[in-house]
């Protein structure tokens, strides 16, 4: 480090603390990273471990299916492995591909099916009965 006679010039402080917080910023965007600080490196559907070899085939997933939504305390994200978070989205695919159109409502009322277990309630009704 070269010592420099005169004194500190002020802008060229503020562009080295501007550049750091932004590549911070870039940094801190990235959810991946972020979201693997905040949860425990587990599959949340398979319940798959992972460590820093495997960690790799581990993804985040977003609930509401928006990538811009990044909530810095993590509840729109979701860690799946790749096989289960495969998984979720081709579901979600096909519920589209049914309903002829990829709105994320239509897609979420698909998938919730309140009355799915309607028919087998009614069938081991009348079986016991
Ligand atoms: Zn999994
Ligand atoms: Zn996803």
């Amino acid at each position: 480090m070269a010592t420099r006679r005169g004194p500190p010039d002020p802008a060229r402080l503020d562009r080295i603390v501007a550049e750091a917080r932004r590549s911070q910023e870039a940094r801190a965007r990235t959810y991946r990273e972020q979201a693997l600080k905040l949860f425990p490196w587990i599959c949340g559907r398979c319940a798959r471990e992972f460590d820093r070899s495997t960690v790799q085939q581990l993804t985040v997933h977003h609930k509401d299916h928006n990538h811009d939504n990044n909530p810095p305390d993590g509840s729109n994200w979701e860690l799946l492995c790749v096989y289960c978070h495969d998984n979720e989205h081709s579901r979600e695919l096909e519920a589209a591909a049914r309903d002829g159109r990829a709105d994320d409502n239509a897609t979420q009322a698909a998938t919730h099916r309140p009355f799915a277990n309607l028919a087998d309630l009614l069938k081991g009704g009348r079986r016991n009965g």
